[in-house]
């Protein structure tokens, strides 16, 4: 499955990150997203907050990672 990170935002600055299938706007955990929030590639996501259930969500998609 093809992830990227899409943030979320409290005011106009980014709460978290979550990790959503590619062109998707609802994350792995189940939340939704504005579709015109920014998003990034997923080596990126060491610099930020992840979403924690995304984090294993995703970890449990790809166990190969
Ligand atoms: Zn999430």
């Amino acid at each position: 499955m093809n992830v990227e990170l899409k943030a979320e935002y409290e005011w106009r600055t980014v709460l978290q990150w979550h990790i959503v299938p590619s062109g998707d706007s609802t994350a792995l955990c189940g939340r939704l997203l504005a579709p015109a929030a920014e998003t990034k590639p997923i080596p990126a996501a060491h610099d930020g907050e992840v979403c924690e259930r995304c984090g294993a969500a995703d970890k449990s998609a790809a166990p190969h990672s």
